[in-house]
């Protein structure tokens, strides 16, 4: 019997099978629609396997913001999130129909996971995991354990400073205007140009203030928790160029405070690429099914 991991993102749902990197198999897309119709093709994927071969636990990784608090009403539920029809979907409720330990936490934090267990942070206790793709993600492992309190960071939300006179686009963030994610996540990008960001040039000038605030962000991360080392994914996270543009902006930005991450080659292996690459978040769910049926 093994596990299933489940990722569920804003465009589609991936669903893999399997202990860890070695034996993922099985790897099921279901676009994400409709809730109803999305969690009754999510739910059928995984009593079939249950079905044939069993299943020893599901792992759930999801976009958020979720309630994670085990001792809260709404514990398992989405709560509200600018995805049409999603708030309050009760995705635990829903799996809980399978009568298998389900795992849940939220697609940052198993990213986290998966890298830390598999991946760039494999034997490290304290690191993170950004995503910057269609939004702006931070998961957290402090201790070995994904980070929770209240709710879950919500980092990407992070107030930057903004030079209007340099990047006078206001931002796209519905709640904040020019946070972090209004003004460097895939939809911000595409607001400011027009068009997709894949079309922009390696060279284009704004990929030097997309480094420099996803840098305000790292250094404050930096700050707050002292990871070991930060992983940046996503699709923009991953452009080539970005990440050694943010080191080079993280460098100026701490300014000669802590000098041990400015000796030479060490913000090389502080801030780095994912070592799963699209595997991340499945591969974190693994894990979380693992931890719920321990
Ligand atoms: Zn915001």
């Amino acid at each position: 019997m093994t596990y299933a991991g489940v990722e569920i993102g804003g465009t589609k749902i991936v669903v893999a099978f399997g202990a860890g990197p070695e034996d993922l198999c099985d790897r099921v897309r279901i676009p994400t629609t409709a809730p109803d119709e999305t969690l009754e093709a999510l739910f059928k994927v995984l009593e079939a396997r249950r079905a044939r071969s069993g299943l020893r636990a599901v792992g759930v990784a999801t976009f958020g913001p979720v309630r994670l608090d085990p001792g809260a009403a709404d514990h398992g539920r989405l709560l509200a999130t600018p995805k049409p029809g999603w708030s309050g979907v009760d995705l635990l409720g829903v799996l809980r129909g399978l009568g298998l330990p389900i795992g849940l936490d939220t697609d940052v934090n198993g990213a986290a996971l998966g890298e830390g267990r598999w991946g760039a942070c494999a034997g490290l206790a304290d690191h993170a995991y950004i995503t910057v793709g269609t939004g702006v993600g931070v998961g957290l492992v402090v201790n070995g354990a994904p980070v929770h309190g209240a709710l879950h960071p919500e980092l990407g939300h992070l107030p930057v400073r903004r030079d209007p006179a340099s990047d006078p686009f206001v931002g796209a963030c519905p709640f904040h205007g020019d946070c972090l994610e209004g003004l460097v996540s895939g939809a911000a990008l595409a607001a400011r140009l027009g068009r997709p960001a894949e079309t922009l040039s390696t060279d284009d000038p704004l990929w030097g203030l997309v480094s420099d605030y996803l840098a305000q962000m790292i250094v404050a991360l930096t700050y707050t928790i002292a990871p070991r080392r930060i992983v940046l994914g996503g699709g923009v996270g991953q452009t080539p160029h970005v990440l050694s543009r943010t080191r080079e902006r993280v460098a100026s930005w701490l300014g000669g405070y802590l000098p041990d991450l400015r000796r030479p080659g060490v913000l090389e292996d502080y801030l780095v690429a994912p070592a799963l690459g699209e595997n991340s978040g499945v591969l974190g769910a693994i894990v979380l099914a693992e931890n719920a049926s321990a």
